[in-house]
């Protein structure tokens, strides 16, 4: 491990404005710039092997004493973080320590992935395996649920360990890799269930491997003709991207149709790194989506989760999933309130692209699977008549197929009746009188202009 100098801690900005102990949970807080300084220039120091994988994960911070080397605010907290180290297990690459701004649980980066005496903290509703996924392993290692996918939990190890990970049960305990016995046995039950049309390769983070490992996996699952996709989860752009080595990349481009999920929680991930990483993937002609984890005092903000969103969009990453955080022992600090995920889902809509709105979903206990949750915008239904409202609060009826009644009347703002006119057809709209684009609307209800004229000159120079 290298000797690292003491820190210099003189950097302690904060990413928000005020205090925000003293404001109600659901107040967005203001994102400021982060100035780009790391607590300790970790990169400048290593410039040689500093964009080599394998130094990084032979460089990680895995013991107390390194962590508080390198975080030397930590030498007080020893007797309880050694606790949680037996644990849970810690490493961090120098890479993404380096993305440390401030040395304690305000850093987001911190957050995730410095061990926090919280995590021996259990309320009873949480479990080592909420989703069950033992239940459902024909195979030890392979999770079958869902009738066409299956997950294979192809190694333990992972580049950086997240304290807020869903499989702590297993994560780093002992780093392994699936052996090849067991590889054939998940190999035969693919063959024997060609239903199964979906495999994602997870972990730990399964680009972890040697490549030629890797390598072995994917043609062992590409071999099974009945398997359509292959989906790798996987961490690495975010803590170890100089791990997307070209080599890595023309292996992975033979075993298409091949889909990576990421996992990105924060903007201050988003790094040129993280950007270099995404972008040979997506070149490679790899799909790329994002799964983050709702993370209290992370992420649990509208406006992070806006800029995080527009930033993966921005590096080619679609965001997929925003997970509730799952009910996993050792987590309880990082939950947020369900509440707190339809309020940001709420701010999102109408805001920003459809294409960088994620599915906000709850992976429910019991292997009860993702059910996506969103505020409610069907207001109210007749046979006839859909009632839903926009994000701001708009209220229209959409008519349904085979409704033969008069078009509706567009009313004057302000004399709609109600709902129950919306919902049997009798008007069309509810317009909120205060929305930006409310003098727009009534200036159109006014001239009787239901339908805009077209103009072609929009589309050509005539
Ligand atoms: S990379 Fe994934 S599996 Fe590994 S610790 Fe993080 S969340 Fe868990």
């Amino acid at each position: 491990m290298y000797q690292m100098s003491n820190p210099v801690m003189e950097n302690s900005a904060s990413d928000v404005e005020g205090d925000q102990s003293s404001q109600p949970p659901s107040t967005p807080r203001a994102v400021v710039n982060r100035p780009q300084t790391p607590i300790t220039p970790l990169k400048s120091k290593f410039p040689c092997d500093w964009n080599d994988w394998k130094w990084q994960i032979k460089q990680r911070i895995r013991s107390l004493s390194q962590l508080v080397s390198y975080l030397p605010s930590l030498k007080d907290n020893q007797a309880e973080l050694e606790s949680v180290i037996a644990k849970y297990p810690m490493a961090i690459t120098p890479y993404y320590a380096s993305l440390i701004q401030k040395p304690d649980a305000s850093d987001p980066i911190f957050q995730m992935c410095v061990p926090q005496a919280e995590e021996l903290f259990n309320p009873p509703c949480l479990s080592e395996d909420p989703l069950e996924e033992h239940e459902d392993m024909p195979v030890p290692g392979l999770v079958h649920r869902y009738k066409d996918r299956a997950l294979l939990i192809a190694t333990t190890t992972c580049s950086a360990y997240c304290r807020h990970c869903t499989r702590k049960r297993i994560a780093g305990t002992k780093e392994c890799t699936i052996s090849a016995r067991r590889l054939q046995q998940v190999t035969d039950y693919l063959l024997s269930h060609p239903e199964i049309c979906d495999v994602i390769i997870s972990g730990g983070d399964p680009l972890t491997m040697p490549t030629n490992v890797l390598e072995t996996i994917l043609a062992a699952i590409r071999s099974v003709e009945s398997v359509q996709i292959i989906r790798i989860g996987t961490r690495v752009p975010v803590v170890l991207p100089m791990r997307i080595t070209d080599e890595l990349v023309q292996m992975l481009r033979k075993y298409h149709p091949l889909w990576i999920n990421t996992h990105f929680n924060h903007p201050n991930e988003l790094t040129e790194e993280a950007a270099t990483a995404c972008e040979k993937l997506a070149d490679a002609g790899i799909p790329l989506g994002n799964q983050t984890v709702l993370l209290r005092g992370v992420n649990d903000d509208p406006m992070i989760i806006e800029q995080l969103c527009r930033g993966l969009i921005r590096i080619r990453v679609r965001p997929y999933y925003m997970y509730q955080c799952d009910l996993v022992r050792g987590v309880e600090h990082f939950r947020t309130p369900l509440s707190r995920g339809i309020e940001i889902m709420e701010y999102l809509r109408g805001r920003v692209s459809g294409i960088a709105i994620p599915n906000f979903v709850v992976d429910t206990p019991h292997g009860g699977g993702k059910i996506p949750v969103m505020p409610n915008y069907v207001v109210s239904m007749s046979p006839t008549h859909t009632v839903l409202r926009n994000y701001e609060g708009l209220i229209v009826n959409y008519p349904e197929p085979g409704f033969q009644g008069v078009p509706a009347a567009v009313e004057k703002q302000g004399q709609a009746g109600g709902v129950w006119e919306l919902a049997c057809g009798r008007s069309s709209v509810i317009g909120p009188g205060e929305a930006n684009r409310g003098q727009r609307r009534r200036n159109i209800i006014e001239k009787g202009k239901k339908t805009p004229k077209f103009e072609h000159s929009y589309l050509f120079d005539l």
